[in-house]
């Protein structure tokens, strides 16, 4: 098997590159331990140079690095070089304030001195996926690298030139060969590499179904593991909310990325009193959206990842269809080749409908009608995702109530859900289990040493 950069737009295969070979696997298991040897004794102040090279380079270089994400996987060419940026930003971010956050941390004991010690812990295998490319993978390095960690990344098989891209900018940011590489396995031989001896953790952001893998393997052999799965994020419309803002976020929240992010807003659960004009205005803003080339800057949302993932988008709005939504969808699709699948809102959706328990990766919303807030609340916990959630009201005790109430990993008060370096990201139930980014997510991989001196 191979990995190859199948371009969405046009369907065509651009470049192919060969899997490891056992023999090459096993050399650059070594070359990273030996890596990790001499990487643990650096500086924070040294390991803090490199990242902060790293985004220098990387902001030199947006629409270089854009151009290979959009063309790995779709996205818009604006969504791409965002995305850069927010790399470079987080970059500077881990650079900016690793030292501090990861000082030792005096307590008062019986001890004449008694104090949290935080150390590396080795070599940590990251299996990303690939609807962000960069930004999935930064997210992981960037503190696992501050920490004094080595980093192998095990990318999804269809994004092999943004893989190597940035292995290539750690090495250009002046990294030692082996503190962070590009391991072009396939996933039926990540679970031999969590139990190499010569790994210490795994991290793995995707499917539940690599999660279970993943997380049992790494289970089996006594290492921790991050996981970042799946959601269904709620975006609870209460009355009082101001409806305008709230569908021009909406339309974003659903549609960013092409409709294909963990974070997006998927059940847009909204109280009886503002349902038909919320449905109304939503579907009108939808329908109006630009699909096409993902280059052309006047496209909103570009190509579905792959044939199959399109077809079952198709497969998920029909079933809805049957099981008695209706689906609004006016959005006009190129004809010709890509992956296309135009914005599309379902409503009359219960969550008793299969469509609502699963996860609808691509632009298709559901609007679900309740009666009040606490109604909104049951819905949006009544599925086996918790990752994020976003509520709209104006009234204090009714945000307070959904902060409280919804199970998830981060609920957003008259926003969208989004990830940014200061804040932990990650999910409850089988959105997964660790958190990314922030301080939380800096010393998931670290050996927080106790240290007690008598
Ligand atoms: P996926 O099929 O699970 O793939 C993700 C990564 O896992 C890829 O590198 C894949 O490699 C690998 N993989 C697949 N099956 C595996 C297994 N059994 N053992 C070990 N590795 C395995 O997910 P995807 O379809 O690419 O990504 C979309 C999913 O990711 C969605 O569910 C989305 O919600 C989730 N996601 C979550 C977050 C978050 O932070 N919570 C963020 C982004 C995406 P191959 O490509 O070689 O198969």
């Amino acid at each position: 098997m191979s990995f190859a950069t199948i371009n969405p737009a046009t369907g065509k295969t651009e470049k192919v590159f060969p899997s490891l070979t056992p023999e090459e696997l096993d050399a650059l298991l070594d070359r990273a331990v030996a890596a990790f040897a001499s990487y643990r004794t650096t500086t924070y102040a040294q390991r803090a140079r490199h990242l902060i090279t790293a985004a220098e380079l990387l902001e030199a270089e947006v629409p270089d690095v854009a151009r290979i994400l959009t063309t790995e996987m779709g996205k818009t060419f604006a969504a791409a070089k965002g995305e850069v940026s927010k790399c470079a930003a987080g970059l500077r971010w881990f650079a900016d304030n690793g030292e501090r956050l990861l000082a030792d941390e005096p307590i008062a004991t019986s001890a004449s001195s008694s104090y949290i010690h935080y150390q590396p812990i080795g070599v940590v295998l990251a299996v990303m996926p690939w609807n962000f490319p960069l930004w999935q993978v930064i997210r992981f390095a960037a503190p696992a690298l501050m920490v004094g960690n080595c980093g192998l990344l095990k990318h999804a098989s269809n994004v092999p030139q943004t893989a190597a891209a940035i292995e290539d900018l750690f090495r250009r940011a002046g990294l030692p060969d082996g503190v962070f590489t590009n391991l072009y396995v396939e996933s039926k031989d990540v679970a031999a590499i969590i139990e190499d001896p010569r790994v210490a953790a795994v991290t793995l952001t995707g499917s539940e179904r690599a999660g279970m893998s993943v997380a049992a393997t790494a289970g089996h052999a006594l290492k921790k593991s991050v996981l970042e799965l799946g959601g269904s994020d709620p975006f609870i419309v209460l009355a009082s909310a101001d409806l305008d803002a709230c569908v021009r976020t909406a339309v974003t929240a659903r549609v960013q990325n092409n409709g294909q992010s963990c974070i997006a807003a998927k059940r847009f659960i909204v109280v009886d009193e503002v349902a038909d004009a919320f449905l109304a205005k939503f579907t009108e803003a939808m329908a109006s959206l630009v699909v096409g080339d993902p280059f052309d800057p006047a496209t909103d949302v570009g190509p579905i990842v792959t044939e199959a993932q399109r077809d079952e988008l198709v497969g998920q709005v029909e079933a809805a269809r049957a099981q008695g939504a209706t689906v609004h969808a006016d959005a006009k699709v190129p004809d010709g080749d890509g992956w296309y699948f135009a914005p599309t809102v379902l409503s009359g959706v219960t969550m008793d409908m299969p469509v609502a328990q699963e996860e609808i990766f691509g632009p298709v919303a559901m609007v679900l009608r309740v009666p009040d807030l606490e109604a909104a609340l049951d819905a949006a916990n009544a599925t086996t995702f918790g990752l994020g959630s976003s509520a709209w009201t104006s009234d204090r005790e009714e945000a307070q109530r959904c902060i409280e109430g919804v199970e998830a990993g981060a609920v957003f008060v008259n926003a969208m859900v989004a990830s940014m370096p200061e804040l932990p990201f990650g999910g409850i139930k089988r959105s997964g289990f660790g958190r990314e980014l922030s301080e939380v997510g800096l010393k998931e991989f670290a050996n927080v040493k106790t240290v007690y001196v008598a």
